[in-house]
């Protein structure tokens, strides 16, 4: 579904991705892991045409979208929670959604969609008329992944779910995430510093230190591996 092949982006003498690969399956979720500033939202960015890439190459369903522009790359299917959900603040929750539909003309559809992220987060449904900026930190993550669902996507891309948000609802996000690549078949590229919860609910990962991948396994083998224990799994 998504091969990344090599890839270098810096921010001016920043050098921040030395040569990244890494691949996801169709239908898989595969997480990517790493302690702060390890470049993790940085190749999201890159795949969603929203940093430019140096060197290297994007390959999305067996063609190449590197540094594409980020609308044409969410029109072939791709869609990206960004760190911090990022909703309009000042927008109700249905138009937050509606938001998210806006590359699309089919009203029937667009409704199909809003009535599948309603089915998922329930509490969207209700709060549908409430401005988004007054949801708490776990429903305004339901609010930025319904949003991205709007866009019907193919291959979801979500950089780091479980930050700023209560424990309960984190496990309720992560559930979701789940039942989302279930049921629409939808790939997932999971960026998370909650290694333990990330590896939990992933097939396969991979292990981000200063903008290179030093390791990478089948999630449950990376759960074992003592040094991702030590660094990232709190040493259990
Ligand atoms: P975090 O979890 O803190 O977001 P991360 O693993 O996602 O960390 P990135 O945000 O991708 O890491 O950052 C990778 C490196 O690039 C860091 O050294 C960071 O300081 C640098 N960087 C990121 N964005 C910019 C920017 N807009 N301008 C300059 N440097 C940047």
């Amino acid at each position: 579904m998504l091969q990344v092949k090599n890839l270098n982006v810096s921010y001016g003498a920043i050098h921040a991705l030395h040569g990244i690969s890494l691949e996801v399956k169709q239908g898989d979720i595969v997480t990517l892991i790493g302690a702060n500033g390890a470049g993790k939202t940085t190749t999201l960015r890159a795949i969603s045409g929203l940093v430019k890439a140096q060197s290297g190459e994007v390959l999305y369903e067996g063609k190449s979208i590197t540094n594409m522009r980020a609308h044409q790359i969410v029109k072939l299917g791709m869609s990206h929670v960004p760190e911090g959900r990022m909703v309009f603040a000042n927008l109700t929750v249905l138009e937050n959604l509606q938001m998210g539909a806006y590359l699309r003309t089919d009203k029937k559809a667009i409704q199909n969609e809003m009535e599948y992220v309603f089915s998922v987060f329930p509490r969207l449904q209700e709060r549908q008329k409430q401005v988004a900026g007054t949801l708490s930190g776990g429903e305004q993550q339901m609010l930025a992944i319904g949003r991205a669902l709007m866009s019907k996507p193919k291959f979801l891309m979500l950089d780091e779910p479980s930050l700023g948000i209560a424990p309960l609802l984190v496990k309720t996000i992560f559930e979701k995430i789940v039942e989302i690549n279930k049921q629409q078949g939808i790939s997932i590229l999971l960026v998370e510093q909650n290694a333990n919860l990330a590896l939990e609910i992933s097939t396969y990962g991979y292990v981000l230190e200063t903008g290179r991948i030093i390791l990478q396994d089948q999630s449950s083998a990376l759960r074992q591996n003592p040094q991702v224990k030590s660094a990232y799994l709190g040493g259990m």
